[in-house]
């Protein structure tokens, strides 16, 4: 997919307030700090659609962006930053649950994953959550050029070991790099194969 225009249309902090438009949709999510707003800022080849946060867990709102007049790419906050408080935490779970139990326009979410770490409690519980709630996802590991392809594939199949203790399968998953721009054309052309059918 070439992506002719990428807006800001909104922020909103209540799912109710967003867009009515039934445009699909794709939400990215992740730990602060993953490389989310890279990866957003790469895949739109906008130098700064997304911030880029200078101070992670800060920002708890659902930002929409429209995506070449027909899509819309989500960018929701960042979870599982340590020192924010559990008041702080529920209010994001209420949050997200909100946004993707009333969404009707999400086709799909992208967990996104850093490629150097191994499965973190919070990653796969929230995978878990997003299956039990019949909400599709892939995973996308993010930041690959920080590693060796040896050792991408090694990470990715001790990722596999641990999610096949629960799944009976591996969600489809990406391999990206914002620095290098690797996996972009896999996850734009797997977003438009979904837009165009
Ligand atoms: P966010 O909090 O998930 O939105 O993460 P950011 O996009 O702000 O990135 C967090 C940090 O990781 C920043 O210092 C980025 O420069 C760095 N980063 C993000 N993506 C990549 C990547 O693909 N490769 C490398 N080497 N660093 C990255």
């Amino acid at each position: 997919m070439h992506i002719k225009s990428a807006e800001f249309i909104m922020s909103n902090s209540d799912v109710a307030k967003c867009p009515k438009s039934m445009l699909p949709e794709y939400a990215f999510i992740g730990r602060s700090n993953v490389g989310k707003s890279s990866l957003i800022n790469m895949l739109t080849h906008r130098k700064s659609l997304a911030k880029t946060s200078g101070r992670p867990g800060k920002t708890q709102l659902i930002n929409h962006f429209l995506i070449n007049k027909n899509w819309h790419l989500v960018d929701l906050p960042g979870y599982g930053y340590a020192r924010v408080s559990k008041d702080a935490k529920k209010v994001f779970q209420k949050f997200i649950t909100q946004y993707f139990a009333l969404r009707e326009q999400l086709v799909t979410a992208f967990v996104l994953v850093d490629i150097r770490h191994s499965p973190q409690p919070i990653d796969l519980e929230f995978m878990q959550w997003l299956g039990e709630n019949g909400v599709p996802f892939s995973i996308i590991f993010t930041k690959a050029d920080k590693l060796k392809p040896k050792a991408i594939e090694k990470h990715v199949e001790d990722y596999k070991a641990i999610v096949l203790e629960t799944w009976e399968e591996m969600p489809n998953y990406f391999i990206t790099s914002s620095s290098n721009e690797t996996g972009k054309d896999d996850v734009l052309n797997y977003i438009d194969n979904l837009n165009n059918n």
